[in-house]
């Protein structure tokens, strides 16, 4: 029969408005399963249980970074991807950042230059071709 973890104790802190409510939350988290929420308190509307729960549950994270660029006004372009991934893909992406080669200016704010664990890295500033 398998052990059950004892609960931990944490305390987040929302980011879904400039408010920054302070979560106290009760969890369990095991190596590889995804956690359960057991209790919190310290969120002022449900969109802050919402935000507890996806970060116990199954926390996600937009990653920014940048890829040089050749031929351009800027050395290089801001990115990020297009939508949160799941904090266990974060390092997958960023070895796809780091695979990539210099991109050929001009880049345009939006524009995808990769794809990579199933979402697009878009670029964030414009650089222009000179
Ligand atoms: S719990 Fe509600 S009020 Fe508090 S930071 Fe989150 S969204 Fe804002």
């Amino acid at each position: 029969m398998e052990a059950s973890r004892a609960p931990s104790k944490g305390e987040f802190i929302c980011v879904t408005c400039p408010n920054g409510c302070p979560i106290e939350a009760e969890y369990i988290r095991e190596p590889g399963k995804p956690g359960t929420l057991l209790s919190f308190t310290g969120n002022k509307c449900p969109k802050g249980e919402a935000w507890v729960r996806q970060e116990i549950e199954n926390p996600m994270r937009t990653i920014a970074t940048s890829i040089p660029v050749t031929g351009g006004s800027f050395l290089n372009t801001s990115v990020r991807t297009k939508s949160a991934v799941p904090l266990g893909e974060v390092f997958e992406v960023m070895k796809a950042v780091r695979a990539t080669p210099p991109l050929q200016a001009p880049v345009k704010i939006g524009q995808v230059v990769l794809r990579a664990a199933g979402v697009d890295v878009i670029a964030t500033r414009n650089v222009a071709k000179i």
